[in-house]
């Protein structure tokens, strides 16, 4: 049977695999990639495939999908291997009393993805917790050790991993802490449902409940039985503009390092494309989530031609209503718009 990466990506959409490898340890992964590299067949390493579009033509080579389980704690340090689900490491660390990324609690993909595009929500970045990672290196054939300066983490989702794939997480150390309360939390709707001041700490069972919470309100926990979480969450990246067109002054912003971060759900909303805006639009198989308008689903029967055509119609839509280029946060292969 031939698997495609309908099969394998949470957008559910993309053509076949040539050639897939499930690289269930590190050794494994390390084994696997050499020999992929030797006989120089295209390669594509990815994880859970929550923040991946492939076109339909697939991929025509090998494809690496970290599988590897071990999980060590230390003290405060907590080391997992690339392919232990993100959730699953959540879980583990609060049950032994370690504290720091309850607030990314509910985010689908893999440990190995954390750091390529600095996975945050609710307050907290990888980069918040990022102690140390390794990777093997394409072109030499090692393993490195790294901390977090290499990685080139930006404000922006950004890392030096995001656009190349010169190098692949192995592992990842993250420095939690005992003591029995949470990072401080600083999403007011998260602080309101636990009672707390913004800013303000509590159980980090309980902030976990809180943000897994509104995570379901928006629809940004994987069901497969609920089309609204058939995506790759936030399809488009928040725009950070040196100067904020004079159309797009109303849209909520924030300062950032690199200038002006505009609000993507806003501008989307705001440019006439509400929640569960498309069904009428296109053949009925891509919309937008009924709860939050970032999240563009597969409605069911999408193609990545679908999904990407209908990407361009709001992107389009945007800058024509407020002269603002939305991009891409997910990582697309073998396909554009
Ligand atoms: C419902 C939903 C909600 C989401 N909510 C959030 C959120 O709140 N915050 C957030 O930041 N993201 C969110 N995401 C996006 C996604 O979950 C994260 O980006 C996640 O970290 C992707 O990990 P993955 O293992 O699925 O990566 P994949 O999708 O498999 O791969 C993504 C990219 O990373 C590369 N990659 C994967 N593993 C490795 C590795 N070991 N070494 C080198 N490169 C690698 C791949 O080549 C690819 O380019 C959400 C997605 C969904 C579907």
């Amino acid at each position: 049977m031939t698997i495609t990466f309908a099969d394998l990506t949470t957008m559910r959409v993309g053509g076949p695999v040539g050639r897939l490898e499930v690289a269930r340890s590190t050794p494994h992964a390390i084994e696997v990639l050499r020999d992929a590299d030797r006989t120089g067949e295209p390669l594509l390493v990815m994880g859970g495939g929550s923040n991946l579009v492939v076109g339909d033509v697939g991929w025509d080579g090998t494809v690496v999908r970290m599988a590897s389980t071990e999980l060590a704690i230390d003290g405060e340090l907590v080391t997992a291997a690339a392919g232990v689900e993100w959730d699953h490491l959540v879980r583990t660390v609060l049950a032994e009393g370690l504290a720091g990324v309850e607030a990314l609690s509910g985010i689908p993909g893999s440990v190995g993805g954390t750091p390529v595009q600095n996975v945050g929500a609710y307050g907290t970045l990888t980069s918040d917790v990022l102690e140390s990672l390794s990777v093997y290196d394409r072109t030499t054939g090692e393993v490195e050790r790294w901390t977090p300066e290499r990685c080139g983490f930006g404000s922006h989702r950004q890392s030096v991993f995001k656009h190349s794939d010169r190098w692949v997480v192995l592992d990842v150390t993250y420095r939690l802490r005992r003591g029995g309360q949470s990072a401080p939390v600083t999403f007011p709707a998260v602080a309101e449902r636990l009672s707390i001041e913004v800013g303000g700490t509590a159980d980090p069972a309980d902030v976990r409940a809180a943000v897994l919470e509104q995570r379901r309100a928006r629809k940004m926990v994987l069901d497969p039985a609920d089309h609204d979480t058939w995506s790759v969450g936030s399809f488009f990246l928040n725009p950070v503009l040196a100067e904020v067109p004079e159309r797009a002054r109303a849209c909520p912003s924030q300062p950032d390092a690199e200038g002006t971060k505009l609000h993507a759900a806003w501008l989307i909303q705001h440019a006439g494309f509400g929640q569960g805006y498309g069904t009428e639009w296109g053949n009925g198989t891509v919309a937008l989530s009924t709860r939050h308008t970032l999240a563009l689903t597969n409605r069911g029967g999408a193609t990545t031609a679908d999904v990407l055509k209908f990407a361009a119609h709001i992107r389009d839509g945007v800058q024509a209503m407020f002269d603002v280029a939305l991009t891409p946060e997910c990582h697309l292969v073998n396909c554009s718009f």
